[in-house]
């Protein structure tokens, strides 16, 4: 059976610059490693999707020329997420959480990277009364994942340290990104996962997730560099606010947003296993 990759927007806005980048490298990968492409509308936060977003993330794909072989769409998907709830809690591996945001904030430390690393202290409740607003945790297992990108190496982290238990479920009942994208990368059999290295802090504790739900075989992780502006630092919220489709109604092309953004993201040779040659020759054959 040929793998799968998957390409992961949320639809809180249009398609910008960092998301063509993730796109080429996503696309390149799948015809390195003869892969099927998924499209997943990440729209588990139903408080900023917008359905003028969604219609907009098929029609720069379409615009832009990266086709795909399947999609699905998260909000459709409650039955799926109920179903690996279940699993996590015949295993004992879920609690509510009645910490509001001050006490997560006051009462638990940081992280290197400046995370809440939550102590439990609602695992320590004795009872709870599941009427007034919480969230529900997944019990992270105290042990280091190790773990390889294909791009950075090797990884050796315990999610217990990185972040504790983390929320599956807010408290307005919302599924987290954490938990969607670990069910849905199971059960749309995911086995290759690209994705920019903003996320890559999150990849042990998503094996951890994903094991405790059953997967036994690991995807194969690459997280790629990210745009940085002339200072090499992150761009800014109104830069990422500057959409494709406002290039595309200036009478930019593809071929130009392409050239752009390898450009802009620094891309070399050296870079990857995937990078600038990969790109441009998927690009030349498929527009
Ligand atoms: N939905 C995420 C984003 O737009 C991507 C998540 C992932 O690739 O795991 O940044």
């Amino acid at each position: 059976m040929p793998g799968k990759i998957r390409f992961a927007p949320s639809p809180t806005g249009y398609l910008h610059e960092g998301h063509l980048l993730s796109a080429l490298y996503v696309w390149a990968a799948a015809k390195k490693w003869n892969l099927k492409i998924h499209l997943r509308i990440e729209d588990h936060d139903q408080s900023r999707a917008r359905p003028a977003y969604i219609e907009g993330i098929r029609e720069d794909l379409a615009w832009l020329g990266f086709h795909y072989d399947s999609e699905s769409i998260q909000s459709a998907r409650g039955e799926v997420y109920k179903a690996a709830l279940q699993k996590l809690e015949e295993q004992s591996l879920v609690y509510p959480c009645f910490c509001s945001r001050k006490q997560l904030q006051e009462e638990n430390p940081r992280s290197e990277t400046g995370e809440i690393v939550y102590q439990g202290k609602c695992f320590r409740r004795e009872t709870g009364d599941t009427n007034t607003p919480h969230n529900l945790r997944f019990i992270v297992p105290d042990k280091t994942i190790d773990w390889h990108d294909l791009r950075l190496g090797d990884f050796h982290e315990n999610p217990k340290q990185q972040c504790g238990d983390f929320p599956i479920r807010d408290r307005d009942n919302q599924w987290t990104y954490q938990f969607a994208v670990c069910v849905d990368d199971i059960d749309e059999n995911i086995t290759h996962i690209v994705r920019g290295e903003d996320i890559r802090n999150s990849t042990a504790r998503q094996i951890a997730l994903m094991e405790a739900l059953g997967r036994t075989e690991r995807p194969i992780y690459l997280h790629h560099p990210l745009i940085v502006d002339a200072n090499n630092k992150k761009l800014s919220k109104r830069e990422l606010a500057h959409s494709l489709r406002q290039d595309k109604e200036a009478g930019i092309t593809p071929e130009m947003l392409f050239g752009r953004v390898c450009y802009k993201a620094h891309l070399t040779m050296s870079d990857s296993p995937i990078a600038l040659m990969d790109a441009i020759s998927m690009v030349m054959n498929h527009i």
